[in-house]
């Protein structure tokens, strides 16, 4: 390697580098002020100097210097030079042998909330096992070329550029103004009527949910689900202390007879309209208006996640959401699925009954959602950008689910039938008779192919009964790869299955 000795610092730097000269001689020369070499005091060389000895563009020394100055570590005097400040940042502390001292009572300090079924097996598949070439159809996150680095990088330098110190601060714990208009604006093209004051912003849909869990449940408390959910509701729903009670459904959506049998008292019914996850599946429009008026009449909440909004994959346009019909129901949706997860942008949509205590439990949990994010998001709505964004990738996701869709048609058994979802990023394959999911979620990592076991899903042993594969997170040719390695694995769980015991019957929290 090809390094470069600086004898008046006495350090070594290197051409060969992944990091530029100037950071190379900023973190040198932080390294020496923390190890004690260069003082407070000490006189760093001249730029000029120091720069010919590098052989290097004067430049690249400033930059070091400026770096340097802007963090504090150095002092620099027109006509004297640069010298190590005596307010230099403190280096961490050193970390010597720990005294002896007994240990914590953890297992009994922690809480029993979530010591229940629903987090032991979210615990159980949170770690495959896999090959470094795994493919994942279990992600539900867009891949690099579906995600708008570039367009967001602009943003957020147009945020910082226009609003300064503005960008850096608490943000209003109900959401940026700005970004509150533009959401509804967002909302009104997607035909849901919504007004900024109805808006409040949150970190993900994820605390959107969980900020009804905790403005909604007391201990013991019945929620209504379906049999099949989204893991992620299932366990802030339990971590609050409900009772799941699992709704079963027709081709239509919940089935309405269950719904007044199961539905008394409870505090509420979490559904998916527009796309079921795990499932994929759509509420009709009857069965819409069914649920509002059902709801109305037992007092019991509709929540409607949203999460797949304007994820169309086949240009349809969408059926009225049920906030649509119901200015009451709860509606939550968030910017990660269709634009970029780690934006950490939700929103829900609240009666005003509720909006205040929501705002105070907001306020409680985060102090609001990051500030620069949402002038960025701000940013890039208003530009345009999402409509542009979503016109480039929802033909590529289109692409993708074909693509899947015709491999597993090719690797499985035609015992093995599922519906193509016309929303979502996801497929969920049914299982016939004999393998389970999580003996195909075992075989597919001995296989290289990664899948979401229904037993994270199911509330009951039915909803269970299935995989979901993501089409999202891979690209065409991987995804096909994905589909015969996912034949194999599930060949090799049927060969398994006879030999299995069936199915352990799930303790619903
Ligand atoms: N709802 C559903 C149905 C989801 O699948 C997810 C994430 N997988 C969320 C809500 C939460 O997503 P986020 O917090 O990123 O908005």
């Amino acid at each position: 390697m090809q390094t470069n000795k600086v004898q008046s610092l006495g350090i070594r730097l290197s051409a060969a580098s992944r990091l530029p000269l100037y950071r190379q001689l900023f973190d040198a020369v932080v390294a020496r002020i923390h190890d004690g070499t260069f003082p407070v005091g000490f006189r760093l060389p001249p730029t000029r100097a120091l720069a010919d000895e590098l052989k290097t563009h004067r430049n690249t020394v400033v930059r070091a210097y400026e770096d340097l100055h802007a963090a504090g570590f150095v002092e620099s005097t027109v006509g004297r030079g640069t010298f190590v400040a005596d307010a230099a940042p403190p280096r961490a502390a050193r970390a010597g042998a720990p005294p002896e001292r007994a240990p914590m009572p953890w297992s009994t300090l922690a809480t029993q909330a979530i010591n229940n079924d629903t987090f032991l097996r979210a615990e159980r598949f949170a770690h495959p096992v896999a090959a470094a070439d795994a493919i994942h159809l279990n992600r539900m996150q867009p891949m690099h070329d579906l995600l708008p680095h570039e367009l967001l990088r602009r943003c957020i330098d147009r945020a910082l550029h226009e609003h300064g110190p503005d960008t850096l601060g608490y943000a209003p714990t109900g959401g940026l103004p700005r970004l509150k208009e533009l959401i509804a604006k967002d909302l009104e093209r997607q035909g849901v009527p919504a007004t900024a004051d109805d808006i409040l912003i949150t970190s993900g849909s994820q605390q959107a949910l969980d900020l009804l869990a905790r403005a909604l449940i007391t201990r013991g408390d019945t929620f209504l689900v379906d049999e099949a959910t989204y893991h992620g509701a299932v366990r802030l729903l339990a971590a609050a202390g409900a009772r799941l009670v699992p709704v079963p459904c027709d081709e239509d959506g919940p089935d309405l007879d269950a719904l007044e049998r199961l539905g008394r008292g409870a505090k509420g019914f979490y559904v998916m309209p527009n796309c079921q996850n795990p499932t994929g599946r759509r509420i009709s429009l009857a069965r819409r208006e069914a649920l509002v008026e059902w709801s109305h009449k037992s007092g019991v909440p509709l929540l409607e996640d949203d999460y797949a909004s304007d994820l169309h994959l086949d240009l349809k346009p969408p059926i009225a959401a049920l906030r649509t019909l119901d200015g009451e129901v709860l509606y939550l949706g968030t910017y990660s699925k269709k634009l970029i997860p780690a934006l950490r942008i939700g929103y829900l949509l609240a009666p005003r009954a509720l909006r205040g205590r929501l705002e105070l439990l907001k306020h409680a949990m985060d102090l609001g959602t990051s500030a620069l994010l949402q002038y960025a998001l701000a940013e890039f709505l208003e530009r345009g950008y999402l409509e542009a964004h979503l016109k480039k990738t929802l033909p590529r996701y289109r692409a993708r689910r074909d693509a899947l869709h015709g491999a597993l048609l090719k690797a499985l058994p035609s015992r093995v039938k599922w519906s193509v979802p016309e929303t979502g990023l996801a497929m969920w394959l049914p299982l016939p008779e004999g393998p389970d999911p999580e003996t195909v979620w075992l075989e597919g990592q001995k296989h290289g192919v990664l899948v979401g076991p229904g037993t994270l899903n199911g509330i009951t042993e039915a909803g269970q009964k299935g995989v979901r594969v993501t089409f999202c997170a891979e690209p065409p040719g991987r995804l096909i790869e994905g589909a015969k390695r996912l034949g194999r694995a599930f060949a090799a769980a049927e060969r398994r299955s006879s030999a299995s015991k069936p199915t352990r019957q799930l303790e619903v929290v």
